[in-house]
């Protein structure tokens, strides 16, 4: 059951694992002026921001990406969009929906921010079949409690569609980052399909806490567990004892292709909860990296 050591394993592991593909709830595909300019940003500036330098693992065209996810047997993912400030939501729901609709595997998404025009375009997205949402916290810098965006969390609710948020204070604060603060909107929504980005990284025990108190909060992998991540945010002592009993609640995310190491490393990483204990084994990485984001994502896997 050992995880792949490369990515010319991954695919070759998976059949191992009786799985016909990965579904990977947590990847990032966008037009190519933005996504040229948050490679230039890690270059330029992660050093500064996270203390690290972070060399790109997938700097290659948008046809060349495609064709890596091909490789690696992801079968279906979600490609996650996000804006860095207002005026941005609408057109970047309306790339990803096009991109979604002419791309094999991808899942058709939408995008959030506090501004008044978020109902209007994540209503339309919804309609047109948005089967996941991301909302990035750090990035855009709003508040997930303004009120501009009650009414979006409750459509996001009622719609049953998971929203990917990334609200934690990892790698780098926001001005309202922190679970404490998204808590306050699963109070006020609580039937939110919540998926905590990171596990809520640095925080992965709230996130923990948050998904032990709320049955519809889930936690992506994306960047846990791996060495890259190990020193700003280590696992809790506990970790293997909360995956034990949250099987179902946790979901593969990988961040590709924006990562600093190959994806296989990430799967090694789930491989090793899986292999250290005996409560977990292949049915927890089958619910992980197939079964639990299907689900999410109400794929048809009865074919
Ligand atoms: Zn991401």
């Amino acid at each position: 059951m050992s995880g792949p050591r490369n990515d010319a394993e991954v695919a070759p592991w998976i059949a191992s694992l009786g799985l016909p593909y990965l579904v990977d709830l947590h990847l990032h595909f966008l037009p190519d002026r933005m996504q040229q300019k948050v490679w230039s940003f890690f270059d330029e500036q992660a050093r500064g921001h996270y203390g690290t330098a972070w060399p790109i693992q997938y700097r290659v065209s948008e046809e060349d990406r495609l064709a890596v996810l091909r490789e690696l047997n992801v079968g279906v993912f979600a490609p996650l969009v996000y804006p860095h400030k207002a005026g941005m939501g609408a057109w970047l729901t309306e790339w990803v929906l096009d991109f979604a609709a002419r791309t094999p595997g991808a899942v058709p998404t939408a995008t959030i921010f506090a501004e008044p025009d978020v109902t209007s375009y994540l209503g339309a997205a919804l309609a047109a079949g948005a089967r996941c949402v991301k909302a990035h916290v750090q990035v855009g810098g709003w508040d997930p409690r303004d009120p501009l965006l009650d009414e979006a969390w409750g459509m996001i609710a009622d719609a049953g569609v998971p929203v990917v948020i990334h609200c934690g204070h990892g790698p780098a604060r926001g001005a309202h980052t922190g679970l404490d603060v998204f808590e306050e909107v699963l109070r006020r929504h609580p039937t939110l399909t919540a998926v905590l980005a990171h596990a809520g990284m640095p925080e992965i025990g709230v996130a923990l806490d948050l998904a032990e108190r709320y049955p519809r909060v889930h936690l992506d992998t994306t960047m846990v567990g791996v060495a890259f991540t190990a020193g700003m945010s280590p696992l809790p002592p506990d970790w293997l004892d909360r995956l034990a009993s949250l099987p179902d609640r946790i979901v593969l995310g990988t961040d590709f292709p924006s990562i600093p190491y190959p994806y296989a490393e990430q799967l090694a990483a789930i491989a090793g909860w899986a292999e250290a204990d005996d409560r977990l084994g292949e049915p927890f990485l089958r619910g992980v990296l197939h079964d639990n984001p299907s689900r999410l994502l109400r794929l048809d896997t009865s074919a």
